[in-house]
């Protein structure tokens, strides 16, 4: 009997490759991590099976270390990891490193204990006394170690203390290495607004429906349930009530949240029930952190696993339920490889481990509406808000007759004002999105047009305030530069920001009410770490009046004094050449106007828009989901789109389009020849929306049918006969974004 095993090592697309275990080697576990020769490289892999047979051709080479004695990974999830690979044509590698904790494919030594620097005795009087005879870096640094009490060297140099310097204080014995092995607790990040809970509070009627069917489900094996509730509804409540029960049965609990500093309380509440039997993991959290979470779990220390996309992968042995919190959410599906959709991967995951699924949302995905209504997934329906509170109600404004009366430049409508307005005298909180960052759209010349565009994207650079002066960004790769005084092109010193984003709003609000507290949450304002939690406590603790952002603040939030919601622009994502962007659209507008009224004052609702009667605008002011599902299917069904069929995305990357272009059809023409049966559609290749994009050129394909497995495996094939374009094809499997 060979000793051999099969390895998923980090390189993007490769199979898993065959090795031989040397004696005196033991042979490693499925899940099990290994050093590997690789060319002249030595990585870190994970054992994923156990060949009997050697490949067919190539020489087999040994590996040189056995990292882990059992197994990281349990086999179940090296098991999804292939079905993961498999199914969205990514190599096994990059599959396994989305299942592996932080840290533990680049430095196998540094995962089992964490060296952190802390202050010694002496350090910390040497903080005392003012001579002490250090640099003002040295000082500075000495002040970090002690006030952190434990990081490590990634994180101290993040924090501006370098290597040098702190190998000095250790020198000195100011400071010392501890091997750490404490575990930092993640909750107070994700604490922004910790409502506090009734004990046993009285269900609605509605409530204990869904409560009671989901119990029915507990222990019977695999299941999936859609719950679609109205904003209010009360759907936290059954998640907690269900994950209780199946906790009692001895088996384990994943909720997935799209991204928990949006949705602390539902976090603080699992703490509340669980205790420390909960574990946190999501991308907010430092390296440190979520290795230690990942491994609490590993350990079998916890019964319920919070957590955004990647925690579908988490090493819980005895899974019985996974929750999906507002499925409908793009943040879900990965936008690298693998390219996964954390709701999908969930269902299969179940499927394997005899779980029960909940799906819940306002608003449901199309594909999963769809799936309820044929009977695939149970649909349970919470149509009222809790204590019979009304849904917001919603006022359209029209703009067009807005710019006629007011100008082009409005962009608070006469009635938001006068709303606005009312609510600050009533000390209620007001929430106004418009889902667009930055100033200004554009830059342009009013004397030759000429437009500031990225010189790497085919898109035009986005104006943001700057601390001096005004900088042009990229929102795609980041190219930056100062807005000049006058025209690159004609000199003329007409320059003109076009369009507006969040930044700009803030400064008409703050121009219009000048007394009231203003927050701003977009991914500008929120990139330092704890920024988000920040504003969002502020604004439940009552010190701001007006919080106006991008999406952020359109989810999940529950503040009981916000009465009223402005939307600035409702057709922000209708523009979009995405067959999708009406779906979306919906999706924002019902969600945001479900942030209004939650309390005990009523909602109210304003909306502003373009295109008063698009039907997607229409139908979220109405709140008719089930309305809205009709139309949008009868437009999918006319022109084929999912979840009427599936679609597989190939972006072919270029020198230049025509470059893209040809690649593309090559690609076309064997995937075409490679489905015989022709059971699938394959779309002529076209320039991406997109067509360029961080200096290449794009160019794409797609495939339409009912039979992923067909498109995947003739994509697949063809893929395989042109191994020197292959790394050029991104393929995207159920691609949830088309640009
Ligand atoms: P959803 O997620 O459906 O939008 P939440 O779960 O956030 O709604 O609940 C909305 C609010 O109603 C929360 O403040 C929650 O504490 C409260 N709530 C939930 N269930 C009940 C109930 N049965 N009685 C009273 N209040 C409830
Ligand atoms: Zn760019």
């Amino acid at each position: 009997m060979p000793r051999l095993v099969a390895v998923a090592v980090p390189v993007p697309l490769l199979d898993a490759l065959t090795y031989r275990v040397p004696e005196p080697l033991p042979l490693p576990a499925v899940g099990a991590r290994v050093r590997v020769p690789l060319g002249p490289r030595q990585l870190t892999g994970c054992v994923v099976a156990h060949p009997s047979e050697p490949p067919s051709s190539g020489e087999l080479k040994d590996i040189t270390a056995v990292i882990d004695d059992q197994a990281l990974l349990p086999a179940g999830v090296v098991d999804l990891c292939q079905w993961v690979a498999e199914y969205y044509l990514a190599g096994i590698g990059d599959a396994i490193g989305a299942a592996l904790p932080p840290g533990a494919a680049q430095r196998p030594s540094a995962f089992k204990t964490r060296r952190v620097a802390v202050a010694t005795v002496q350090g910390l009087s040497a903080l005392g006394v003012t001579d002490s005879g250090l640099t003002q870096k040295q000082r500075a640094a000495l002040d970090l170690v002690a006030a952190a009490g434990g990081l490590d060297q990634r994180e101290l140099s993040e924090r501006g203390a370098s290597r040098d310097v702190v190998a000095r204080l250790v020198a000195l014995s100011l400071v010392t290495w501890r091997h750490d092995q404490v575990e930092r607790d993640p909750f107070p990040h994700a604490a922004a607004a910790p409502a506090s809970r009734d004990e046993e509070r009285e269900l609605t009627p509605e409530q204990a429906a869904a409560v009671s069917a989901l119990s029915d489900r507990v222990a019977a094996g695999f299941h999936v349930a859609l719950l679609h509730g109205v904003t209010g509804s009360g759907k936290t409540e059954i998640y907690l009530r269900v994950a209780d029960l199946v906790r009692q049965s001895g088996r384990q609990v994943l909720l997935m949240v799209p991204e928990i500093a949006l949705t602390p309380s539902v976090a603080a509440f699992l703490r509340d029930v669980f205790g420390d039997r909960v574990a946190i993991q999501h991308s907010g959290l430092s390296t440190g952190e979520r290795h230690d979470q990942w491994h609490r779990i590993r350990r079998g220390e916890v019964d319920v696993v919070v957590g955004t996309r990647s925690p579908v992968f988490a090493p819980l042995p005895r899974l019985g339920l996974v929750i999906v919190d507002e499925e409908h959410d793009t943040s879900y599906k990965q936008d690298e490889a693998p390219r996964y959709h954390g709701r999908d991967v969930a269902i299969v995951r179940a499927s394997r481990e005899n779980a029960l699924v909940v799906l819940g949302s306002a608003t449901p995905s199309m594909e999963s509406y769809h799936h309820a209504l044929s009977g695939k997934y149970q649909l349970l329906t919470l149509s009222k808000r809790v204590l019979d509170r009304p849904l917001a109600s919603v006022r359209i404004v029209n703009m067009r007759e807005e710019y006629a009366a007011e100008g082009p430049d409005v962009v608070l409508s006469r009635l938001l004002v006068e709303s606005i307005e009312a609510r600050l005298e009533k000390k209620e909180q007001v929430v106004v999105l418009l889902n667009r960052r930055g100033y200004a759209t554009s830059v342009m010349c009013r004397q030759c047009g000429d437009t500031f565009d990225c010189p790497n994207c085919s898109i035009s650079l986005t104006v943001h305030r700057a601390p001096r002066g005004w900088r042009a960004r990229c929102h795609y790769c980041n190219h930056a530069v100062l807005v000049p005084k006058s025209c690159r092109k004609c000199a003329a010193p007409y320059l003109e920001h076009v369009g507006f984003g969040t930044e700009r709003v803030e400064e008409h609000l703050a121009t219009r009410f000048p007394h009231a507290q203003i927050g701003r949450v977009d991914r500008d304002s929120v990139r330092r770490k704890g920024a988000l939690t920040s504003l969002l406590s502020r604004f439940a603790a009552g010190e701001l009046d007006i919080l106006v952002g991008t999406q952020m603040i359109a989810k999940g939030h529950d503040f009981p004094r916000v009465t009223l919601v402005g939307v600035i622009s409702a057709d922000v994502g209708l523009g979009m050449a995405d067959f999708r962007s009406a779906e979306r659209t919906f999706q924002l507008l019902t969600q945001v106007a479900g942030r209004a009224g939650r309390g005990e004052q009523p909602g109210e609702a304003i909306v502003q828009t373009l295109y008063p009667e698009h039907y997607s605008v229409q139908l979220a002011c109405r709140q008719d989901y089930a309305g809205f599902f009709e139309r949008e299917l009868a437009f999918r069904k006319g022109l084929r789109y999912p979840p009427i069929v599936a679609l597989v995305n190939a972006v072919v990357r270029g020198r230049s389009l025509e470059d893209a272009t040809h690649v593309a059809d090559l690609v076309a023409a064997r995937v075409l020849k490679a489905d015989a049966g022709r059971t699938f559609t394959v779309l002529r290749p076209a320039p991406a929306p997109l067509t360029k994009l961080r200096g290449e050129h794009r160019a794409q394909l797609f495939l339409k049918g009912s039979h992923r497995g067909h498109m995947r495996r003739a994509l697949q094939d063809a893929l395989e006969e042109m191994p020197e374009v292959r790394r050029r094809v991104v393929v995207d499997v159920d691609p949830l974004s088309v640009l």
